[in-house]
């Protein structure tokens, strides 16, 4: 008899991953990839952060059991969360009005977020900017909801339209999802103001929106706190959220899969209740998390040398995204280029959208093993002082056609 599998279709490709097969599969020698969505340090490496280092051996030398954690993860952990999220001296935290479970990376914290929306919520329709993550629109939709989106990026100003977008909100019916990058917008590096955040705090009060903030890149922008504004802008609101945060990145950590799902709400004894439904959903999916990444990340945040250390390695990988921002505008000038890049070092975070076409990336790519998305965003942490010079080079040559 036929397999019960003869009729399964074969699923789209990952955009990035087969970018990222193509690029292997290149043997010139002086190929770059651009498409990635990590941190390299400047020997094009992943790092592993000397504070990670110090928390790992001491685990390793303590040899501590491994038994179940709480299905919310371990309160070391969450606590920690949520002090770098709202600041050590919230009052919302001393209210009992922080819920915070432990994910598997900011994926899951925004999968265990979605899947518990759904059950409040059945009915909602969840929005997301344009353009966004990739993954946000399929992520919503596997959790059931219908996805659409809010203006977000304008292509003439290289920046947030901020009127289409406020427009928008205030044009939702009450109980809409909106999702937002707290910081460093991906893929485009345009973030808001402080006093835009405060705006769209007003249009989800005025217009009853359930706001999902997304931290994915907490520290890669300005630093830990001037990062969490959009967050602080909520916490000050008054008004119930979500947030997803991630330690991938900032802790370069991306295989150990550490986040947290927090959600803010009115009160103590609603935190209790929503924090029971909340464990169903994780409780019926993967019952709780590991616990090597949440360990280390605790450990590490917990400790006052440790932290300090983290704080200086994580300002060491902004500071040198920045540098690869500078250093590219400077240099695509050196090689005459006329259009005016600078707005290259106005966008935060580890990605660029450099405007470049798809026509434009393509030559890139058969010219030059220069590989990146076909919308135009580089990731500006794959530059390094070794690739920067054949790069800019290759990006003039190409824009000046
Ligand atoms: N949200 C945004 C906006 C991201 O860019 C990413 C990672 O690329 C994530 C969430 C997911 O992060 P994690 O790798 O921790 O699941």
């Amino acid at each position: 008899s036929a397999s019960i599998f003869a009729a399964v279709e074969m699923a789209p490709r990952d955009p990035i991953l087969g970018l990222n097969e193509a690029f292997a599969a290149d043997t010139r020698a002086e190929k770059v990839n651009l498409g990635v969505g990590v941190y390299y340090d400047d020997n094009g490496k992943i790092p592993l952060l000397a504070a990670v280092r110090a928390a790992e051996k001491a685990r390793l030398e303590a040899m501590p059991p491994r038994g179940y954690q709480p299905i919310e993860g371990p309160a070391t952990y969450n606590n920690a969360v949520q002090n770098l999220l709202l600041g050590k001296d919230s009052a919302l935290i001393a209210n009992g009005q922080v819920v915070t479970v432990e994910a598997l990376g900011g994926t899951g914290a925004l999968k265990v977020g979605a899947d518990y929306l759904k059950r409040l919520v059945p009915g909602a329709t969840v929005y997301i900017s344009d353009p966004s993550w990739e993954n946000h629109r399929a992520l919503f939709e596997s959790a059931g909801f219908p996805v659409d989106v809010y203006p977000y990026y304008d292509a003439e100003t290289r920046g947030v339209n901020f009127a289409g977008m406020k427009a928008k909100l205030e044009s939702l019916p009450a109980g809409s999802i909106i999702v937002l990058h707290a910081c460093c917008h991906n893929p485009t590096g345009a973030d808001m103001s402080d006093a835009q955040w405060e705006e769209v705090v007003a249009a989800c009060r005025s217009r009853g929106l359930i706001p999902f903030l997304d931290m994915a890149y907490q520290g890669f922008a300005d630093g830990i706190d001037a990062d969490a504004v959009a967050v602080r802008a909520f916490s000050a609101s008054g008004l119930q959220f979500f947030v997803s945060s991630s330690f991938s990145k900032s802790f370069s950590l991306y295989g150990e899969r550490v986040g947290a799902l927090s959600i803010i709400t009115a009160g103590k004894e609603e935190s209790a209740r929503v924090l029971s439904q909340v464990k169903r959903v994780i409780r019926t999916n993967y019952s709780n998390p590991p616990i090597h990444g949440g360990a280390v990340v605790a450990a590490v945040l917990n400790s006052p040398e440790l932290r300090q250390q983290w704080e200086d390695e994580l300002a060491g990988m902004r500071d040198r995204i920045r540098a690869m921002r500078t250093s590219l505008v400077e240099q695509l000038k050196a090689e005459g280029v006329a259009q005016d890049f600078s707005f290259v070092i106005k966008q935060r975070g580890m990605f660029s959208y450099t405007g470049l076409s798809a026509a434009q990336v393509e030559t890139l790519k058969t010219q030059y093993g220069i590989y990146a998305v076909s919308t135009g965003r580089i990731c500006l942490a794959a530059l390094n002082s070794k690739n920067i010079g054949y790069v800019a080079k290759a990006i003039a040559a190409v824009v000046k056609g």
